[in-house]
């Protein structure tokens, strides 16, 4: 195991910043383990990695984190005045964000969670063949004329599975001051009254607006009021029913459920097969044009001992190509006087150490590195291990490279993303609609809910008019796993990889223990507000959980989207599946961190056109287990997730005029006993996951409807 050694650069840095901020002096070493105050104590060994609910010091704080790559899973919510991001983290990390005034709230998942629930959900397969209210914020001593005016954004009631909830939005006209409070009372039609607190949300240092989390009431307000610290009110509302819209029933039949576990991509691959040769009228199986590397790494290995005197030598070519179990030693020649030499043959290299008058080895650590490397370019490179430059280079090995994947079963070889085009005129004749998922590896449940609105297209098509008829006007086309090298990865290494298996890195960032770290994260590699054009949320470190690539679209998994939909013109609506958090986002995706400027607003007629279709969609998901959507994670990805620079969805819009949306699938939990929504991870349970995919597929089949009206409208 050489990856539990240390961390990324991100980890690096929140540790230098707590060393900075926090008593100097108490010791560099950070505790085995972590325990925070929450409603259960959190606890996390110092090298495990797990994804947390974090609290968080303040908005700043989240700022910095968001500009220094870290992994963040959601944005941020504010809840009674705390702010809640989900981050994955080690022990050490969390150590250091606690020791900076953060306080884990929930473990989301562990690390060991992704095994144990994909076999979880195999085995099953094959068995199967509100809170106490708080009373409105006081004024500031003596009355005096209101400073302030407020007014509601939004004000929106459900009912979800016999509860009922109420989401508001107030804009104060003290903008400015950070320390003004809102308070917002409800009223039901029986005359019962309660009142709860807003949270000011401000995003890259400028006010947006006070909001909550949705908040449980006893029944359907009728009305709401709104009252500020500075005496400020707004004008009575009546909140509107969310999202208010309800899908055509399906018919006595409907053929659903055809996902009973998690798919790796090698299931995926089986999947698509399957489904081509069981409706050849109905599909057609597209080859993207761009293999990817595939699950395929270097060989390495640590010559010398890591933490006294080490050389990390590298194979050129990957493991596959032979070159896992090559070895590698130095020697020492036993003669005075000698020079550094080094011998390849039989799989072995041998690299005889120079030698003094006296016999004695006197070769450097940086000397054998750079032999290796210039005497064996086609086969190895060679770099001094962090903390040994100029150390006497130790008689060490024979040592083993090997690439360390684990997966046994999967083609070492590149990889061929295949896309299903289903319809029953798939001829570029009418409207098309791309449905794309897992851009990001682990966010398992993605593929399933991508494969389960396929398959209810076709398993219906026979049987159901109102699916025959979607088949006969729309040209569907869905990539169900956009990155199968890393979603590899994070089935059979690491299950929290997020990013593909390119490794960009150079020099020392190629450390064997950064090997769950490399790659790049595909939905920041697209070229429109990237961070190559000077937008935020994409980082250069090829060590970050953002790393936006060498250059835009260097991926072969973002090159493969665009071509997709640049070779099928009668694209005009596209879905971009992600997990988790429970939103439903369109453009604009970025902005320029310095005065906030986003990419350009779509026309108010292009909002309506969003925010009307997203509510059909919003309706449809909800109509399988009650999973309503909130309205504020309804909107642009800038306002309602954070900046992602050079994300596809914006390519899709900016620069093909392509409608573009995103699903984060895996809506927040509502936990009755402790009033608290409770996030469901990136591999939650089997049944959790199973549960998204037919929830969202049912949603993806409104967006059809929704393209099918589109296009007759036109
Ligand atoms: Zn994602």
């Amino acid at each position: 195991m050489l990856n539990r050694r240390c961390w990324t650069a991100t980890a690096a840095t929140l540790v230098l910043t707590a060393a900075a901020l926090v008593h100097p002096g108490t010791g560099m070493a950070a505790p085995d383990a972590v325990s925070a105050r929450a409603t259960a104590p959190v606890t996390l060994a110092a090298d495990e990695t797990a994804l947390i609910r974090v609290e968080l010091r303040d908005e700043a704080h989240f700022r910095e984190l968001l500009a220094d790559g870290a992994d963040i899973a959601n944005r941020p919510r504010q809840q009674d005045g705390r702010i809640l991001a989900d981050l994955v983290l080690t022990g050490r990390q969390l150590a250091a964000l606690t020791a900076q005034g953060a306080v884990a709230r929930q473990v989301v998942q562990r690390e060991g969670d992704g095994a144990r629930r994909y076999a979880d959900s195999v085995r099953a397969a094959q068995a199967r063949t509100s809170k106490g209210l708080r009373a409105p914020a006081e004024g500031r001593g003596v009355a005096v004329a209101a400073v302030d005016t407020l007014h509601f954004l939004q004000s929106y009631w459900w009912t979800s599975n016999g509860k009922t909830f109420l989401q508001t939005q107030v804009a104060t006209t003290a903008a400015e001051d950070p320390d003004v409070e809102i308070t917002v009372t409800w009223r039901t039609a029986d005359g019962t009254t309660g009142s709860f607190p807003l949270a000011r949300f401000s995003d890259a240092g400028e006010y947006q607006y006070h909001f909550s989390v949705p908040q449980a009431v006893p029944a359907r307000p009728t009305q709401v009021t709104a009252t500020s610290s500075l005496g400020g009110t707004a004008r009575p509302s009546t909140p509107a029913k969310w999202p208010n819209a309800t899908p055509p029933a399906l018919p006595e039949g409907y053929q659903k459920d055809f996902i009973d576990a998690y798919l790796t991509p090698v299931d995926v691959q089986s999947r698509i097969r399957r489904l081509a040769r069981q409706y050849p009228e109905l599909v057609d199986v597209i080859d993207l044009p761009h293999q990817t590397q595939g699950y395929r790494r270097t060989a390495a290995g640590y010559l010398g001992d890591p933490a006294a005197a080490a050389v990390v030598v590298e194979s050129v070519k990957f493991g596959a190509q032979n070159m896992n179990g090559v070895q590698v030693r130095t020697v020492d020649p036993g003669r005075a006087n000698r020079p550094l030499s080094a011998s390849y043959r039989d799989r072995v290299l041998t690299v005889s150490l120079a030698t003094d008058g006296a016999g004695t080895t006197i070769s450097t650590t940086d000397q054998v590195a750079a032999f290796i490397s210039a005497r064996y370019p086609q086969q190895f490179s060679a770099f001094v291990e962090d903390g040994s430059a100029g150390l006497p280079m130790p008689i060490a090995g024979p040592v083993r490279l090997d690439d360390g994947l684990k997966g046994s079963e999967v083609p070492k070889k590149p990889w061929t993303v295949q896309a299903l085009r289903i319809g029953a005129h798939r001829d570029g004749s009418r409207i098309g609609v791309l449905a794309y998922s897992q851009e990001h590896a682990r966010e398992w449940a993605t593929p399933l809910v991508t494969l389960e609105f396929a398959e209810r297209l076709l398993a219906n098509a026979g049987t159901d008019p109102a699916t025959r008829e979607l088949l006969d006007s729309v040209d569907v086309f869905v990539i169900p796993t956009v990155n199968p090298d890393g979603a590899n990865y994070s089935f059979h290494d690491a299950n929290f990889q997020r990013k593909n298996l390119v490794n960009h890195c150079t020099g020392a960032q190629r450390d064997p223990a950064n090997r769950d770290s490399w790659g790049v994260d595909v939905n920041r590699n697209y070229t429109v507000g990237s961070l190559f054009d000077g937008y935020t949320g994409a980082s250069t470190n090829c060590l970050s959980g953002t790393y936006a690539g060498t250059a835009e679209l260097s991926e072969a998994e973002s090159r493969n989207v665009i071509a997709l939909a640049k070779a099928h013109t009668n694209i005009k609506f596209a879905m971009n599946v992600h997990s988790y958090g429970g939103y439903f986002m369109w453009p604009p995706g970025a902005y320029q961190a310095d005065g906030r400027i986003t990419l350009p607003r779509p026309t108010i007629d292009e909002s309506k056109m969003f925010l009307d279709s997203a509510r059909r969609i919003v309706g449809a998901i909800s109509t399988e287990r009650g999973t309503v959507t909130w309205p504020s994670q309804t909107g642009p990805v800038a306002d309602v997730l954070y900046s992602a620079a050079g994300n596809s969805a914006d390519q899709l819009y900016y620069e093909l005029g392509i409608l573009a949306w995103d699903f984060e699938v895996g809506n927040d939990l509502w936990n009755d006993a402790t009033g608290e929504w409770e996030g469901v991870g990136f591999q939650p349970p089997f049944d959790e996951a199973h549960a998204e995919s037919q929830e969202y597929a049912a949603g993806l089949i409104e967006l059809l409807r929704v393209a099918k009206d589109h296009a007759a409208a036109q």
